[in-house]
């Protein structure tokens, strides 16, 4: 019985004396630690600590990256607008509103007029509802008073002539070219390019120009947090593609590497009126924000156009978008016939 006993309780109380024993020292060390330091702590001269302050803060690992990276942001576009003062006369007014370097022939308040009330807010309705990734580079943004000084200025810096369109966007310079004579929607659309440059650079072409062109014609939201494409003169093209039974496919338009410039118009008015289609059955930012994922995998967006709508085929989605279109011409009807 004793035997039973010893071998039972043996265990268990070595068990627990090493125990007591650890937590005891580990304590105790504990303690004397904390005495060191209180005692090391009466060797520090205070002035000395005092002169490490700013040295220490100044070794301390930059948390504040936002803050950091506009601050250069703004000195590139102090470096920008100097060097643009080379390349344009004396007539335009410069400005540096980062990330945006602003230049205008028209008069001194027609800059800040276009910043406030078409730049600002498109970029930041963009921003909250498509674009996650914010411009680090400085935008150039030359308005043009007049069709004349737009096709000079054109033809001189870039070799352009643009007898066909109100504006441009060069992509290596991220500068936009705009005739501000003909309203606010050139420049709505090459400001969209500009912006979707930074989030989404692989972008294919019909997409780009599906949503650049959507916001040529649109309006806020009451809140002012989201931009809402309307119906525009586009409209025509398709229908007319459409009453010839010359629509291509949508699988044909995405599918396809650029916008043929044979059919130009036909192809901007099928993009934007697809993104206009998106937005219409609430579903653009999600597609945006779902192929720019995976653009790596479904580069032309026909793979996730399928899954955003669940449809089986491309070609039940190209069914209900040439019927929609259809429902589009009939209420801009009963609306110019009020
Ligand atoms: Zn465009």
């Amino acid at each position: 019985m004793w035997r039973f006993l010893i071998l039972l309780a043996g265990p268990v109380f070595l068990v627990w004396g090493s125990y007591a024993l650890t937590v005891g020292r580990s304590v105790a060390q504990t303690v004397n630690a904390a005495h060191d330091v209180l005692n090391a702590s009466a060797d520090f001269d205070v002035r000395d600590l005092r002169s490490r302050v700013e040295d220490g803060l100044a070794a301390l690992p930059k948390f504040n990256d936002r803050a950091d990276r506009q601050r250069k942001l703004a000195m590139a576009c102090d470096s920008r607008a100097a060097e643009l003062t080379k390349h344009l006369d004396a007539s335009f007014q410069i400005i540096a509103r980062p990330p945006y370097v602003l230049a205008s022939d028209d008069e001194e308040s027609s800059l800040d007029r276009h910043y406030r009330d078409t730049i600002q807010p498109t970029a930041r309705a963009l921003s909250l509802m498509l674009f996650d990734h914010e411009p680090d580079e400085p935008i150039t943004i030359l308005l043009f008073a007049s069709e004349r000084s737009y096709q000079d200025t054109a033809r001189r810096l870039d070799r352009r002539s643009t007898a066909s369109y109100h504006g441009y966007y060069i992509r290596p310079d991220r500068r936009l070219m705009i005739n501000a004579s003909t309203g606010e929607g050139t420049l709505s659309h090459e400001l969209t390019h500009s912006l979707a440059h930074f989030d989404f650079p692989n972008m294919p072409e019909w997409f780009d120009e599906g949503l650049g062109s959507l916001y040529e014609e649109s309006s806020f939201s009451k809140d002012g947090l989201r931009l809402l494409g309307q119906s525009n003169w586009r409209l025509n093209h398709l229908l007319h593609a459409m009453h010839h039974r010359k629509l291509g496919s949508l699988e044909a338009l995405l599918a396809s590497r650029s916008i043929r410039s044979e059919q130009q118009a036909t192809d901007y008015a099928h993009a934007r009126y697809l993104c206009l289609y998106l937005q219409e059955r609430e579903l653009l930012p999600l597609f945006y924000r779902k192929f720019r994922a995976n653009a790596a995998f479904d580069p032309s967006g026909v793979q996730t156009l399928r899954e955003v709508f669940n449809a089986p085929s491309i070609d039940a989605i190209d069914r209900d978008f040439r019927n929609w279109v259809v429902d589009v011409y009939e209420r801009t009807r009963k609306v110019a016939r009020k």
